[in-house]
This record gives C-alpha cells, sequence and structure tokens, in this order.
C-alpha cells in the first residue's frame, strides 16, 4: 500500500521531515536491552513533535480507549472517530481488519491536527484466528521453538488484521488452581516460566518490530497477579522481596531481556501500593534496575480502580500512576470511567501536581513505540487488504496448530495400555463437550472463529473414517446448577441446555454404552469455568458429569475420559476408577483432529505438567518448588507424622507432581553421571544420563535436571528446575542426554537481595518429573 500523508495544518513541513524515512537506522535493537532512554535514535524527531503539540494533544496520546462504536465501521462519524480527530487518541484496543484498522488510521493521520499513527492493539493470546491450546496447555508442550513458531504464526495473521501489538505473554507465575487465570499462564515455575517468555516475545516480534508481519508485544501482568490471596481474582498479593525475586520476577525479566517493547501494569497491589501506581515497581525495579526502555500500559481501568483499592481521589491516582512510571491508560476513557490520563491530568499540571515533564517523558515513550512500529514511515504498513485472505486460518497454519494441540496434552493414567485406541468396533462417545466446537479454543481467545474449530466429534468423525462405528450422546450438562453453568459458558461459547432432564440424558448415555465396545468420555470445564474472573473453590468436575462417568464406569465397558480443563483440577477419584484419562486442556481451533491423533496414536502423547495437581483444594497452594521447613516428614511414603510438616488428613504429595506426564511407550533413566565432584565459582560442570525407550512406541520425552542447594545463608527450595530437554527417542533406543550447570544456575537472591552462588553442597536429580529419583551431588568452592 502507498504512503498516505496529508497533514492539514501549518506545522506540515516540519512533521512531514521528522516523520520522513526513519528506516535507514531505525530499528531499535530489540534482542538486547540497549538503552532507548539513552539513545533512542528518534530523540531528536520526537522532541520537534513534541514542540509541536498541545496538553490535551499530549495526554491524548497517552489513551488507549476500546474502539467501542468504531466496531461498525463508521470511523469518522463514531464517537471515538471524533476524539481521534481532536487528538485525543493514542492507540485503540480491540479493533480487527485491515480495512477497519486503515479507515480509523486514516482519521488520525488525515484529520487529527499532528496527524500522528495510532497504534492498535489486541489481546491475541494463544493464536489469533488459527487457535492454540491455552496458554497452560502450550507450556506443557515444553517445547520452545514449537512455541516460539506459535507466536509467530500468530503475529503474522495478527498483522495481516491490521494489528501491530499484541497483549501477550502473561508469565505470571501461579501456584494457586482456584485462580482462573492460571489458564492464561505457563504454570509454576520460574526457569520454564522465563524461557517461555523469551520464546513469546521472539516469536511476537521476531528481531525487526517495523516489519508488518511482526507485533510489538505486551508481557503482563507486572507483576505478581498470579499470586492473589485465596486464588480470588483481582484480590490483594502481599509477599516478601525475596520471594518476588526468587520466584515469581524470573519471568518478566526474561520478557525484558528479550527486548518486548511493552509492559502491563497488573491489577493487584506489590508491597501495599496497587501496582498501577507503583513507583517501586515500574521505575526503580523495571526501569533503573532492569533497564526496561519500552512503555508501560495499565491493564483495563487499572488507573481508576486505584480508587477502589482506597489511595486517593480521580486526579490523585492519576498523578501517582503517571509519577510511578505509566504512560498508556488503558480504558480510562470510557465515560462511565471518572479517573483517567485524558480527563484530569491537565488540572494536575494546572495546579502544579505533575510537571511537564512527566507528561512528557510518557509521550516520548509512546512515539518511540510507535517509530519502532515504523508508523511515522508508513501508517498503514499493517493495512494490507489482500494479506488477510492469503495469511490467515491457513491450511499451514491449521496444519501446524493441530501438531502443536497434540502435542500439548497430557497423558495422565493408561492403564493396561489402554490408548491408544484401535479404529474398530463401535465407539460412544459421551460427554458435554463432545460437539462443544465453540468451547475447544478456550478462554481469551477473541479472534478466533468459535465455529470454525473441530470438536471431538468432527475429529473422530473424520479420523475413523469408516473403519468403527460411532455413537453419540450428550449425557449430561455442562453443571446441574444452572446458574453457574451459564456462567461458565459465556463469551459465545454457549453450550445450550438440554431441555430433557438429567435422567433422560443419562438413560440416552447409557443405551449407547452398552453397545459400544469403549467409551470415550468427554468431560470437565467449560471454557469460561476456567479465565478471567472465573475462580473456583471447588476443583472437581463438575459433579453431574462426575455422576455421568460414575455410571459410566459402572457399565464395566473401558472409560477413556478426554478431559478438558484450564486448570489443575482434583481429580483423585477418576484417577481411581477411570483406566486412561488423557488432559487434552483446551486444545485451540484443530481440538477434535488433534484429540483424534492422540486418541488413536498418530501422537504418541508428550506433554508434561506445568502445574502440580492437588489431592485436593486445602492442599493449595501446592508446588514442588517448595522449602524442606525445620520439620519435614521423615518418610517418603506419605504417612501422618505427629508434629512434622503435614496433614493429618490427606498426605502431602499432590496427585501428579510438576513435570509429570505419561507416553504410550517407557522411558528408563540411568547412570546419571557428572564429570567432576566440585567446580569453583568460574566452573561448570557436565551431567549426563541414559535415557532407553523401553516400551513399543517411538516416543518424545521431556528430560528435567533439578537441582537442590543444601546449605544456603537463606533457605533454598528441596527443588529446582534448571534444565530440561525434549527428545525423540524410537522404540528400543537408548540415547545419552547431556546438560550443563553453571554457575548461574545456582544463582539466588539472598536477604540482601544479591545475586549470588554460595559455596557449598549441591544435588543433581535428573529424570522424567520433578519427582526425579536419580540423584549426583557436588560441591560449590570459592
Ligand atoms: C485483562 C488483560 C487484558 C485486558 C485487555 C483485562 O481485563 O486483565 O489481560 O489484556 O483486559 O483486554
Amino acid at each position: 500500500m502507498t504512503k498516505h500523508f496529508s497533514l492539514k495544518i501549518t506545522s506540515i513541513l516540519i512533521i512531514a521531515i521528522l516523520f520522513s524515512s526513519c528506516n535507514s537506522n531505525n530499528h531499535t535493537d530489540t534482542s538486547s536491552k540497549t538503552s532507548i532512554a539513552a539513545e533512542n535514535p528518534f530523540e531528536s524527531k520526537i522532541d520537534s513533535i513534541l514542540k509541536l503539540m498541545t496538553l490535551e494533544e499530549k495526554l491524548g496520546q497517552l489513551n488507549l480507549p476500546t474502539s467501542g462504536d468504531i466496531t461498525t465501521g463508521a470511523a469518522k462519524g463514531s464517537d471515538v472517530g471524533e476524539r481521534i480527530k481532536q487528538g485525543l487518541v493514542g492507540g485503540l484496543f480491540n479493533i480487527k481488519t485491515a480495512e477497519k484498522i486503515y479507515e480509523v488510521q486514516k482519521v488520525a493521520v488525515e484529520q487529527s491536527r499532528l496527524g500522528i499513527p495510532l497504534i492498535f492493539g489486541m489481546d491475541v493470546i494463544h493464536g489469533y484466528k488459527t487457535t492454540f491450546p491455552i496458554p497452560l496447555g502450550l507450556s506443557s508442550s515444553w517445547d520452545m521453538d514449537m512455541i516460539e513458531k506459535t507466536a509467530r504464526v500468530a503475529a503474522i495473521e495478527a498483522s495481516a488484521d491490521g494489528i501491530n501489538w499484541t497483549f501477550s505473554p502473561m508469565v505470571d507465575i501461579s501456584r494457586d488452581p482456584r485462580w482462573g487465570r492460571v489458564s492464561e499462564g505457563n504454570g509454576e515455575d520460574p526457569y520454564l516460566g522465563s524461557a517461555i517468555a523469551r520464546a513469546m516475545v521472539t516469536g511476537y516480534q521476531s528481531d525487526d518490530l517495523s516489519s508488518n508481519n511482526t507485533l510489538m508485544s505486551c508481557v503482563k501482568h507486572f507483576a505478581l497477579y498470579g499470586a492473589v490471596e485465596a486464588g480470588r481474582d483481582y484480590n490483594t498479593v502481599d509477599m516478601s522481596r525475596i520471594r518476588m525475586y526468587n520466584e515469581y520476577l524470573a519471568p518478566y525479566k526474561a520478557a525484558i531481556d528479550a527486548g518486548v517493547g511493552s509492559v502491563m501494569a497488573s491489577f493487584n497491589e506489590v508491597d501495599g501500593v496497587p501496582a498501577t501506581g507503583n513507583k517501586w515497581l515500574l521505575t526503580d525495579l523495571l526501569r533503573n534496575d532492569w533497564g526496561f526502555n519500552g512503555f508501560v500500559v495499565t491493564d483495563y481501568t487499572g488507573i481508576y480502580e486505584m480508587i477502589a483499592h482506597g489511595v486517593g481521589d480521580k486526579y490523585a491516582v492519576s498523578e501517582q500512576a503517571l509519577k510511578a512510571g505509566v504512560d498508556m491508560d488503558m480504558a480510562g476513557d470510557s465515560p462511565s470511567i471518572p479517573a483517567a490520563f485524558v480527563k484530569t491530568l491537565k488540572a494536575s499540571y494546572e495546579n502544579g501536581k505533575v510537571t511537564m515533564d512527566e507528561i512528557d517523558t510518557a509521550v516520548k515513550r509512546m512515539l518511540t513505540a510507535k517509530y519502532q512500529l515504523g508508523l511515522f514511515d508508513d501508517p498503514y504498513r499493517y493495512c494490507d487488504f489482500d494479506r488477510a485472505k492469503t495469511e490467515i486460518f491457513t491450511p499451514e497454519h491449521k496444519a501446524f496448530a493441530r501438531k502443536v494441540s497434540a502435542e500439548s496434552m497430557v497423558l495422565l493414567k493408561n492403564e493396561e495400555q489402554l490408548l491408544p485406541l484401535k479404529k474398530s468396533g463401535t465407539i460412544a462417545l459421551i460427554g458435554p463437550l463432545a460437539k462443544a466446537t465453540n468451547n475447544m479454543a478456550g478462554t481469551w481467545s477473541v479472534a478466533t472463529d468459535q465455529e470454525q474449530s473441530n470438536s471431538v466429534f468432527d475429529g473422530l468423525t473424520e479420523v475413523i473414517g469408516d473403519k468403527a462405528t460411532m455413537l453419540y450422546a450428550k449425557g449430561s450438562n455442562v453443571d446441574y446448577d444452572l446458574e453457574l453453568e451459564q456462567r461458565a459458558t459465556m463469551f459465545g461459547k454457549d453450550i445450550p441446555r438440554d431441555g430433557r432432564t438429567d435422567k433422560q440424558l443419562l438413560d440416552e448415555a447409557l443405551q449407547i454404552a452398552a453397545k459400544s465396545d469403549v467409551i470415550v468420555a468427554t468431560l470437565g470445564e467449560s471454557a469460561e469455568l476456567s479465565g478471567e474472573s472465573s475462580s473456583r473453590t471447588d476443583l472437581g468436575i463438575p459433579q453431574v458429569q462426575k455422576d455421568l462417568l460414575n455410571a459410566l464406569l459402572k457399565t464395566g465397558k473401558p472409560v477413556v475420559l478426554v478431559l478438558f480443563t484450564g486448570r489443575p483440577l482434583v481429580l483423585v477419584e477418576e484417577n481411581e476408577n477411570v483406566p486412561a484419562i488423557l488432559n487434552a486442556w483446551f486444545p485451540g481451533s484443530e481440538a477434535g483432529l488433534a484429540i483424534s491423533d492422540v486418541l488413536f496414536g498418530a501422537v504418541n502423547p508428550s506433554g508434561k505438567l506445568t502445574a502440580t495437581f492437588p489431592r485436593n483444594v486445602g492442599q493449595v497452594p501446592l508446588f514442588y518448588n517448595h522449602k524442606n521447613t525445620g520439620r519435614p516428614l521423615g518418610n517418603t511414603e506419605g504417612k501422618f507424622e505427629k508434629f512434622k510438616s503435614n496433614y493429618i488428613d490427606v498426605r502431602n504429595e499432590p496427585l501428579y507432581p510438576f513435570g509429570y506426564g505419561l507416553s504410550y511407550t517407557t522411558f528408563d533413566y540411568a547412570n546419571l553421571k557428572l564429570d567432576k565432584t566440585s567446580i569453583n565459582m568460574d566452573g561448570e560442570i557436565n551431567v549426563s544420563v541414559d535415557v532407553t525407550n523401553s516400551g513399543d512406541y517411538d516416543g518424545k520425552e521431556v528430560v528435567q535436571l533439578y537441582i537442590r542447594d543444601l546449605v544456603g545463608s537463606v533457605t533454598r527450595p528441596v527443588r529446582e528446575l534448571k534444565g530440561f530437554q525434549k527428545v525423540l527417542i524410537k522404540k528400543g533406543e537408548t540415547q545419552t542426554i547431556t546438560f550443563k550447570i553453571s554457575v548461574e544456575d545456582l544463582n539466588f537472591y539472598n536477604s540482601d537481595l544479591d545475586y549470588v552462588a554460595e559455596p557449598g553442597q549441591f544435588q543433581v536429580f535428573v529424570g522424567t518429573n520433578s519427582d526425579a529419583k536419580l540423584m549426583q551431588a557436588f560441591e560449590l568452592t570459592k
């Protein structure tokens, strides 16, 4: 598309010069954290623009409304359109298609006084129209190249639809499956979470933000959002600095080190101050310590919410947010929201509460981002009307999504090798999720065409062909409780309530079960039973579905449970009674085909849990990298010991530990070796282990390495993941897998928050999950 610039005012020439080709040396190095603030290549241009801007126009750059009535396409006449014309809008979110975005951008560029282009953001969370598994599922693949490629595909598709900024990745560590947003994160481990953060940022941004098929990434929610008290969404967070630094902050920092362009502040408070107004967090730590040079956006109405947090009135909260380091205010602009940069900062400036310098700093960051995206060079660079036709939801992307989905599933149980199934005889497909096409993409999949996913019913029908007979019955509703069911099936993910009684539904299921050789029960959460504002206190499969499952088990027919969930669930009874359990998470737009691939063995499952599955809700928070305490249990069988750190009614261990996941084959570990038993601070240890595929199928295994620092100046976790490799091992084959441990892997934050490795004894564990048994030891000397 040609470049369009028609600026209407007297500053036209000056601006034209400023905007003109910034391409020669304009690519800020996104792969390193070179300081934009110190060496911003756009600085002089931005300074000249600033000189032309009124205060209102400056505040406009900090304003990020939702697209509102523009979604109807009438950009010029719309309410938001009017504000864009007045220069009161810096970007829009939740608007898509190149045509619509072009139309809106044209208003900004041609009809606002200075013609500054808008930035267009969206929640492109786990794919765009081609939808990949929910992030918790994707993380279970442990395949960083593949994860990076999912972000790349998402960037290609979203940018083909005009978008240039994504509110992803979410890297909040969480140990609390009550919190519905565990579905959007990568589980409980900071090491794995950091690797995924890097992969996602690199996938979105690639090495050139101004390319028309990359997106600026926004790491969120800064910070600690996954640690909300009692798992209740938006709740308070309170934690020691040492826990923050050692257990929660690493993935955000990894995203910063990978060059992420923006950061979203979280809803929660940190150290008693809402993150949105927390100067220590957004400036001292983020910018001064970590060297972040991009811009900070609030979460949805985050500034306004500071009033309810109880830290000030509408003026005070905007002032505090600006001074803390917020640059862009998300959704403050809507008429019902009184506190917003664009509404109150002018008065605050006039009253001397904020300075022009503070406002200019934020504006500069916004303009820098627009330069980085190449928007000053060509504001329509993401508006190629032809791209969407050939680059979105392509057969290649769908085939890739099918592979990714299958790789993300976790086989939790497989007694007597019930799986893989044979394509023969009669298969009963039963459950309220079997035909729930619109639920397959899972939560936060705003660009998905819900109806274009394939359901389990669709997938099995295609994959079985005429080789076997499939019978289907719904079996039950999602929940006995209609109101809960409605809350759990919103945003176009409705699963119509069946008019029949529970008994009628069950009877039908039992009838087809009686005619079948094997039952595939598709049960669990509906898509919106997890996700934002979907916290739960009961972590079971909804009771009506459990009753259905128990009735199916009573038939004596073999039952495979295909589980849908956005969080770790409590599955003690299922684990006890159901012979095979495949956790599919929410697999994305190719769900049904991918599930069929795994059920029939075209793909041997290799996913491993990235979040612990507890035995009951009372164990939560439960995570593998806990401390030993002064009174650890003296036995490994989980036997109760009085006056030791355990429960009287349940053993300490989870049902399924972090890193757990079965395969259709078996892997044996042997010969764990370290090449040295002692290293100094410059040293490195080579670790090797032999992994043998001792079963009947070729398979992929995630070989995991954990360390334990036995003595520290502060207490250290019983295990910490420090390495992993996903390898394909053919049946009968033995591979020697090697790792390197360097001093960097032994570092931690001490009580002065210095990042150090301390001399002493360390243990190394390698195995198939976080309960790995093989162990060797070494010493770190000065
Ligand atoms: C969520 C963010 C999201 C934003 C914009 C908020 O409610 O917390 O994760 O990016 O909405 O849709």
